[in-house]
């Protein structure tokens, strides 16, 4: 999935440690094998070779996913859409060499194949349909949650009850780090690789919780001073601009991955509004100021959880 794995177990013995580990490691590889676009014959990459011409069988888990993406299209007026993979090829985040925008013209092109409403699902069949030739589903935005929500699934099983995946900021964690409270969870300096901006302290005590972080600093270009993200607003075609970062608490991963990509689409009034709207959801919007600086924009509900790291002078907290 391009990006680092950590599973953090505590309170079991060490023998059993390495077995839960090492099964939670292996259903993150096996939904990354089902689900990959990078590997010519996965069940998805299949799926997109072939689904512009005829409905094609595909495995279930594809499908469940694809459905609830979906849900995520429909409910943000598709500014969350699995269908934006030749936007996002074509801005071409994924090559080393020197990177510049495409031209108006390859833009209008690609968004003629896109478009959440042209995909066809047939649920009894397990079945998918482009009404578009060369459209793909590119799970980027919420397959990492997944793939957490299932990783976690499996350390249930082996009985680690208080542990922690971590999928490239795709977070769930169960129980509390033994001898503590809550987890503590780093919410990223969007604007710089390495920084933190503050903590925020989650237990499971008050119930089930995943995170995700969405940002532009992943995977981006430069080019005459601006900067080019891998998040594309679907409905301009055109990389997200005017936000840093959008975290999500959510009740599972699944729901904070598609949501942090879709408040990150949304931006400030709108993303809020989704906040709020959604059932056991809170979020810390990230979003620069003219004078330099930042706005972190926190929900209520999760605002005395969140401490500002000290040594961050430039960042301003707006509870909504
Ligand atoms: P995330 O890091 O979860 O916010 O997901 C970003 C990834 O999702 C990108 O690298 C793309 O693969 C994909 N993506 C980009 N724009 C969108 C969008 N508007 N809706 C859904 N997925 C997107
Ligand atoms: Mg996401």
């Amino acid at each position: 999935m391009g990006t680092d794995l950590t599973v953090t177990i505590t309170g079991l013995p060490d023998e059993k440690v390495d077995e839960a580990a090492a099964d939670a490691i292996a259903e993150v590889e096996r939904i990354e094998a089902l689900m990959s676009t990078w590997r010519r014959e996965s069940p998805l990459s299949l799926l997109n070779r072939d689904a512009g011409e005829n409905w094609v069988v595909t495995d279930y888990e594809i499908l469940k996913v694809l459905e609830v993406a979906l849900h995520y299209a429909r409910l943000t007026g598709g500014a969350f859409d699995v269908t934006a993979g030749p936007l996002v090829r074509l801005w071409g985040f994924f090559g080393s060499e020197e990177r510049r925008p495409p031209t108006d013209e390859k833009i209008a092109e690609a968004l003629k194949k896109t478009g959440f409403s042209n995909v066809e699902v047939d649920p009894d069949h397990v079945a998918v349909r482009f009404k578009v030739m060369g459209m793909e589903i590119d799970f980027g935005g919420i397959a990492k949650g997944y793939a957490v929500d299932r990783a976690v699934a499996e350390l249930k099983k082996q009985g680690a009850d208080n542990s922690l995946v971590d999928l490239g900021g795709n977070i769930r964690g169960i129980g509390s780090p033994a001898g503590r409270e809550a987890w503590n969870i780093a919410v990223r300096d969007p604007r710089d690789r390495t920084g933190i901006l503050g903590i925020l302290q989650l237990n499971s005590a008050e119930g089930n919780w995943g995170v995700a972080s969405s940002g532009q600093y992943e995977r981006y270009f430069e080019y005459e001073g601006r900067r080019y993200g891998h998040i594309i607003d679907p409905r301009t075609g055109r990389p997200v601009e005017g936000m840093l970062g959008a975290t999500i608490v959510a009740p599972d991963a699944m729901t904070a991955d598609a949501l942090s990509t879709s408040v990150f689409v949304l931006g400030r009034k709108e993303g809020e509004r989704l906040i709020e709207s959604q059932e056991g959801v809170e979020g810390i919007l990230i979003i620069p100021r003219d004078s330099g600086g930042v706005t972190i924009r926190i929900s209520h509900a999760i605002a005395d959880k969140f401490q500002l790291l000290d040594s961050v002078k430039d960042a301003e907290i707006e509870v909504f």
